[in-house]
């Protein structure tokens, strides 16, 4: 049985068709430039397959509330030409298949739960530290919604003492997003992350914003395994910092597994998001 599934990013759209196993058969990528010109190119890709069913996850954000007027729309977006754009609905008209609608990250948390780091486990959260910073859950086997999607890359946190930056968000200014993004990590010290690899501090105040994060994530959802992607975390000394500050923060008052088994990098790579719509796409079928 074919699936199709798409990962809706603000660069790129990624479109695949593949099976219920989560492997691919066939994927393109293509520009995000505006729906008039990108949605034709993704339908003309699906309608090469008999496809059963198709998993969305989209960036945001996105309306996934399905009592809602305007559910299956990208909504405030600062993407202009997406902005109250139709997207489901569109695609609904063109495909004539059920379509399962969410966000890229509770999507590529799901890919995970399903098939890569957190198999095996009924509860997980995937957190993206790119260009934005965003989460995505499942608990007890179901994608976390409720009033809308989570939106936990916007969390406030504690400033490090030796930081002085005042935050990029245009909404909070020094949220978590606003701090510790990847274009923070530019504007502050004027300089890409990846040149920044040999400056510790860099990667001791990045550590003391994500930790905080985290311990906030594991107190409120307590998710059984927690996954981190984007470009940001492919600094892999992240990972031992962002241990021994959350040891630091948590001090005992929750048992944790080890954390070098607990706090992971995607197992399905780059693939969590568009092997995770290939699940979405079956769930829709019951
Ligand atoms: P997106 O969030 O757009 O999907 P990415 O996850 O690749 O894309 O995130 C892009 C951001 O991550 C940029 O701000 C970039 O500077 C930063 N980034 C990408 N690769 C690295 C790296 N190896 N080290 C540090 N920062 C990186
Ligand atoms: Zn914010």
């Amino acid at each position: 049985m074919y699936l199709g599934a798409i990962e809706a990013g603000g660069t790129k759209f990624v479109c695949a068709v593949g099976d219920e196993k989560g492997n691919i058969i066939e994927r393109i990528s293509l520009p995000t430039t505006t729906p008039d010109e990108t949605i034709p190119k993704v339908v003309s890709f699906f309608q090469n397959y008999d496809i059963k069913a198709l998993g969305v996850g989209s960036f945001g954000p996105i309306d996934i509330n399905s009592n809602s007027a305007t559910y299956g729309y990208i909504t405030t977006t600062p993407k202009l030409a997406w902005r109250n754009f139709p997207f489901l609905q569109t695609l609904q008209k063109e495909l004539s298949v059920p379509i399962g609608f969410n966000t890229d990250v509770n999507v590529a948390a799901l890919g995970e739960a399903t098939f890569g780091a957190a198999k095996g486990f009924n509860s997980c959260l995937y957190i993206t530290i790119g260009t934005g910073i965003g989460a995505g859950a499942v608990v007890q086997g179901n994608l976390l919604q409720g009033l809308s999607h989570p939106e936990m890359g916007h969390i406030l946190v504690r400033k490090h003492p030796e930081d002085s930056y005042k935050g990029k968000c245009p909404y909070h200014q020094d949220c978590l997003e606003g701090l510790a993004a990847g274009p923070a990590i530019e504007e502050r010290w004027g300089k890409k992350g990846t040149e920044l690899a040999e400056k510790d501090i860099v990667w001791e105040i990045e550590a003391h914003y994500l930790a905080q994060a985290l311990m906030q994530y594991i107190l409120i959802l307590s998710p059984g395994k927690i996954i981190m992607g984007g470009g940001v975390m492919k600094q892999s000394q992240l990972f031992p910092l962002i241990h021994k500050k959350l040891t630091e923060f948590v001090n005992d008052y929750v048992s944790l597994p080890s954390l070098k088994d607990y706090i992971v990098s995607p197992g399905l790579g780059d693939n969590a998001g568009i092997t995770g719509a290939l699940v979405l796409a079956k769930q829709t079928l019951g």
